[in-house]
């Protein structure tokens, strides 16, 4: 019998799963490392099939009040030509919007309402994970306290779920020899500045290819008309020295990167000067993991980025982490006597499409056409229909989301992953 559950971490994950446990019934409790949740991170992206499970939670009206919900994805040549848009969330046809909008008020409105419908004394900072025993009918978990008192706290449970990240101490116990994040030489400084407007003030820019490229995207519609936009600013390098250890809070050197994009000055936006007005940067490797051929020990099990990290492409990384704590509720509530049946129907739908994504965002994913104008001509053009064709270009977009699971048609009955129809999930 499920009767509680630990969690630990208290990321996008981590704080989805304990509300979706919380709405089965199920006692939960979030352990999480850092003594006080600040709204950390820059711009982030959610897709239809994420916003709608955060809709199901109640969420949806307080997100889209801080979010901004784009219509369209627009793809750009490294001269600034239009490769290809598309329409995104609701112009798309989707019921749910596509939501770009701040990590920290996103992980907030998570972390306030679990503390709202769990209770405070379920919702606990300062409890960094370092140990995990295996014993009868569940799984026995030590914190070490890091809320500014000292010592250990032991806690069982009938399930524990790691949502620890990319650096999972849970994953790491079971896969010591797994190292460090594997790098692609690609490296992002990512930021937030204020800035009037690109295009229609609601279109996600790409441009460039896998070599150097920008990315912008509104998260806030700001009082003075101006937006603040998060950017990307990205480039392959084999100077392992900018690399280290990728950390959400590296600051970044504008002279690193910068300079390279000097003359990015297109008609629709002058991209020199939106760099040298932000107020700073983030860094960030493009790192992943390679896909797991299990995920579950015992009563132990993964969830979110310690499951499946994946290249930010395509905008997967939370919405996938949200899907997973949808499906894993879901599961736990349909096998109520039987949790360990409930952790491997878990897996077996969630491990494969999320392995496909990460290996797919390895292939580009969505970006792949961005790649090919630039190989097929990389000098500009005078019309993209001698360069690709709007069927190549398709073929991958619509592929992707397939394999990433938010296909328009597989979203239209409206029902929540809660509910047990994964079969959309299972597409590829
Ligand atoms: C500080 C931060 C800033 C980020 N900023 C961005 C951004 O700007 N844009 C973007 O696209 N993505 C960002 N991300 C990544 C993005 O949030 C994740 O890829 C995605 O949401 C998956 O979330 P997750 O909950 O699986 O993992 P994470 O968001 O990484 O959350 C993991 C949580 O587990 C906690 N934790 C780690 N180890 C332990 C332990 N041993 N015991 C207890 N708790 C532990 C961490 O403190 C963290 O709160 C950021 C992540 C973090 C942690």
């Amino acid at each position: 019998m499920t009767q509680n559950a630990i969690i630990v971490g208290g990321g996008i994950a981590g704080l989805a799963a304990a509300l979706s446990l919380h709405e089965v019934g199920v006692e939960v409790t979030v352990f999480e490392s850092v003594p006080e949740v600040k709204p950390l991170g820059v711009g982030i992206n959610l897709l239809p099939h994420a916003v709608r499970e955060l809709d199901a939670l109640g969420l949806l009206d307080t997100l889209e009040a801080t979010a901004i919900t784009p219509t369209t994805l627009a793809y750009f040549a490294a001269g600034g030509q239009l490769i290809w848009d598309e329409p995104r969330g609701r112009a798309a046809g989707y019921r749910w919007p596509q939501l770009s909008i701040h990590r920290g008020l996103l992980q907030v409105a998570l972390h306030e309402a679990a503390v709202a419908r769990l209770g405070a004394d379920r919702v606990l900072t300062g409890r960094h994970l370092i140990n995990i025993e295996h014993i009868d009918d569940g799984a026995r978990a030590t914190f070490e306290r890091r809320d500014g008192t000292s010592g250990v706290e032991t806690r069982d449970a009938a399930i524990i779920i790691a949502a620890d990240g990319i650096h999972s101490t849970v994953r790491h116990r079971r896969h010591p020899n797994e190292g460090m994040p594997l790098w692609n030489g690609a490296l992002l400084w990512r930021g937030a500045v204020e800035h009037t407007p690109i295009l229609d003030g609601r279109t996600m820019v790409w441009a460039g290819h896998p070599d150097q490229k920008f990315v912008a995207y509104p998260i806030e519609d700001l009082a003075d008309g101006r937006q603040l936009i998060n950017f990307i600013a990205e480039y392959r390098t084999d100077d392992r020295q900018l690399m280290e250890r990728e950390d959400w809070n590296r600051v970044g050197n504008f002279d690193d990167f910068g300079p390279r994009f000097d003359d990015w000055n297109f008609d629709w936006l002058d991209i020199p000067r939106l760099l040298r007005s932000a107020p700073g940067t983030f860094v960030f490797p493009m790192v992943d993991r390679n896909p797991l051929d299990s995920w579950t020990e015992g009563r132990v099990t993964l969830i979110g980025d310690a499951a499946h990290p994946m290249y930010p492409i395509g905008s997967n990384g939370a919405s996938q982490g949200i899907l997973d704590a949808r499906v894993l509720a879901g599961c736990i509530a349909q096998h109520r006597t039987d949790p360990d049946l409930a952790l491997a129907v878990y897996e077996s739908v969630r491990r494969p499409p999320t392995s496909a994504i990460v290996l797919a965002n390895r292939g580009l994913g969505p970006e792949m056409p961005m790649k090919l104008v630039h190989e097929r001509a990389p000098h500009g053009f005078d019309n993209i229909d001698d360069v690709i064709s709007r069927e190549e270009i398709l073929d991958v977009t619509d592929g992707y989301r397939r394999t990433a699971g938010f296909a328009l048609e597989a979203l239209a009955s409206g029902v929540s992953l809660i509910d047990g129809d994964y079969s959309y999930l299972r597409a590829t």
